[in-house]
């Protein structure tokens, strides 16, 4: 299996302990909720019956016995009940128009939970046969006393509750940890990868180095000597030579980390010279150059920043070239609170998302000579000088390089 393969199939599965890690929870929030909104209604069904077994026991008590004797003997069987009223006829014609209803027996109870300083009353309005004839009882019930069909299971869901929210937190934590530790030991093989093969490079570079001093030593005493027709012929060989010493250079530079010595340096130490390397790079090609002087100085390695950026001048002015009216640019800004940053732009045609992402990628080049080792060294040449190098797009069109000293503390 491919390496991309394997870490999709890793994307794909640690994408469904995703949705399994925080749905389970939530199902299992979702039906403790439905228990306990049953239980709820439970609680209505439980006072229903209290009262229906106290409309039973009014029905039944000794004849003539007044309020206060039927409220105690009905409390002495439900210590909830707190209140009683016994409503005859004549009452209920005059004070109580709503038990109108259960006198013509077109209700049989009425029910209803009404809120008192003692906290809330379930009330029923009940009718009984008393010697005196047909009365009406309210019975006022404590409406807690029904709560505790619930408050277990509230406490349950609770818990519960908090249980899952620490294993989801637990397992989301797991999974973001894993992930951080896979991407860790990517980015360590990446580089284990990269360190055998800057050092495969530097040998490499090493051993062509002399032999091809000496095919170019040789090479241009023959065209010193030769007629027009041969110095035709060794033409193309000292073209080919130099760019193997390029590449050479490259690998060379790749293969050896940068040792900066830093110094206080002034900008125009570093900025002359590179004018003129542009403008020699330049040549024929249809691109104008710009680098305005500035009178700063840091600490820095100018030898070391004078590599990193013409590395960025060549890509500027090759990208330039490509369309007509090129324009190629270098300055050095000053940071409102503190650092500098040097940026070079071009307005060639600019980066495509594809090459974005391998732009630091060594040996990675789109162009037909290049070696695909200039941006990699030059990052690591800035950061040598504690910078950081960006590649963005620039507006209206092309490329903008900005490599940032935010420790720099110019003068
Ligand atoms: P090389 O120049 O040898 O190709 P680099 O590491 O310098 O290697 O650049 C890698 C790639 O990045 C180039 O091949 C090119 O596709 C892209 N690139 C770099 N700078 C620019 C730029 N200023 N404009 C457009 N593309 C660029
Ligand atoms: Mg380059």
């Amino acid at each position: 299996m491919t390496n991309h393969k394997v870490t999709q199939n890793t994307r794909t599965l640690s994408r469904i302990l995703l949705v399994v890690i925080v749905a389970m929870p939530l199902v299992l929030l979702v039906s403790s909720l439905r228990t306990l909104r049953e239980l709820e209604e439970q609680k209505t069904v439980y006072l229903r019956s209290r009262v229906a077994i106290l409309a039973g026991r009014l029905e039944n008590l000794p004849a003539g016995a007044g309020e206060t004797a039927v409220f105690e003997a009905l409390s002495a069987e439900e210590p909830s009940l707190a209140d009683l009223e016994v409503i005859g006829r004549e009452s209920a014609a005059a004070g109580h128009p709503a038990l109108q209803a259960i006198w013509e027996g077109r209700e049989l109870y009425r029910m209803e939970t009404v809120s008192s300083p003692d906290g809330p009353l379930f009330r029923a309005w009940v009718p009984f046969h008393s010697r005196a004839g047909l009365c009406v009882a309210r019975i006022d019930l404590d409406a807690h006393a029904a709560d505790f069909l619930v408050v277990h299971a509230r406490h349950n869901v609770i818990a519960a509750s908090l249980g899952s929210l620490a294993v989801v937190l637990l397992a989301l934590y797991s999974l973001w940890a894993a992930r951080q530790a896979a991407r860790l030991r990517l980015r360590q093989l990446e580089m284990e990868h990269l360190a055998h093969i800057g050092k495969m490079a530097a040998v490499l570079a090493h051993e062509i180095r002399n032999p091809l001093g000496t095919i170019k030593g040789f090479a241009q005493l023959a065209r010193e000597r030769a007629g027009a027709a041969e110095q035709a012929l060794l033409n193309p060989i000292l073209d080919e030579t130099r760019r193997l010493e390029n590449l050479v250079n490259d690998l060379l530079l790749y293969g050896r980390p940068p040792a900066p010595s830093l110094r206080l340096a002034q900008w125009e130490e570093t900025r002359a010279p590179l004018e003129a390397h542009a403008r020699e790079m330049i040549g024929a090609r249809d691109v104008r150059f710009r680098a305005d002087p500035a009178a700063l100085a840091w600490e820095t390695d100018p030898h070391l920043l004078r590599q990193a950026l013409l590395n960025l001048l060549r890509n500027a002015v090759e990208a330039a070239g490509e369309t007509p009216g090129g324009e190629v640019r270098l300055e050095l800004r000053r940071e409102p609170k503190h650092g500098l940053t040097v940026a070079v732009a071009d307005n060639g045609p600019g980066i495509p998302d594809s090459t974005a992402a391998r732009l630091f990628e060594p040996f990675f080049t789109t162009k037909a000579f290049g070696t695909g080792l200039g941006l990699p060294i030059t990052r690591r040449l800035v950061q040598s000088l504690g910078g950081e190098l960006t590649l963005h797009a620039a507006v209206p069109r092309g490329t903008e390089a900005l490599l940032r000293f935010p420790n720099a503390k110019p003068r």
